[in-house]
């Protein structure tokens, strides 16, 4: 792929981020690096309808917050875009806002192979593809097992191309560390120790509020 000199490439990067973790920081280092990204902006999803019972987006935010302000590289950016609790958070109208925001960007999605496997199954997975490339990162050893393997993922990315005009995938090389925010919500009620898969910053605040116990 061949992007104009004055283009600028924005990593979008969405999540539930409850809570967010060191597979999710790692992620965002990797993606700057490998994708050579001029910036990358972290959006807590408000309201994720595909998942269950979530944490308040306030506070899942202010964890990603801390999370970013670790890295001290203004190329990292929280963003309040899906601020949103009530209405279901649809990725193709983020990625449409951010287009009108940065007319003269290109736009990486940055996701897990768990993500880019169900993408079809979004809102309007065609918008999606349209307004962005779909940066995926393997996902191994974090309790998403059961992925199809890697070649029925590269089969997809094809499938995707024919079906949605224009539709670019890139899979990233980089080994993401195995850990799920299921991991650290099912070891914090199990009464296990955390430190070492959130950044410390995560950790506090998860210790005052008595989140995931
Ligand atoms: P949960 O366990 O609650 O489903 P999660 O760890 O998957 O959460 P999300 O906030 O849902 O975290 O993920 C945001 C994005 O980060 C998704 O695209 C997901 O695929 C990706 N992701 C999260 N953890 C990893 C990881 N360890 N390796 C690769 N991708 C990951």
């Amino acid at each position: 792929m061949e992007y104009g000199r004055s283009l600028q490439k924005i990593g979008v990067f969405g999540g539930t981020f409850d809570p967010f973790h060191n597979g999710h920081l790692a992620m965002a280092k990797e993606a700057v690096r490998e994708l050579s990204l001029d910036r990358l902006l972290v959006i807590p999803a408000g309201n994720p309808y595909l998942k269950g019972r979530i944490s308040p987006y306030g506070i899942r935010f202010e964890m990603a917050d801390a999370a970013l302000r670790t890295l001290s590289d203004p190329r990292y950016e929280i963003s309040d875009l899906e601020a949103d609790e009530e209405k279901p958070t649809y990725t193709y109208l983020t990625l449409q806002k951010l287009h009108k925001e940065y007319p003269e960007s290109r736009l990486f999605f940055i996701c897990g192979r768990d993500v880019f496997n169900g993408i079809r199954n979004w809102r309007s997975p065609d918008r999606i593809l349209k307004e962005a490339a779909l940066a995926v990162f393997r996902r191994e050893g974090s309790g998403k097992e059961g992925l199809p393997p890697e070649e029925d993922l590269k089969k997809e990315a094809e499938g995707l191309k024919e079906i949605f005009e224009g539709a670019s995938c890139v899979f990233l090389d980089s080994v993401i560390p195995p850990v799920s925010s299921t991991m650290i919500r099912d070891m914090i009620s199990g009464g296990k120790d955390i430190s070492g898969l959130v950044p410390e910053g995560v950790e506090r605040i998860i210790r005052k509020k008595g989140l995931y116990r």
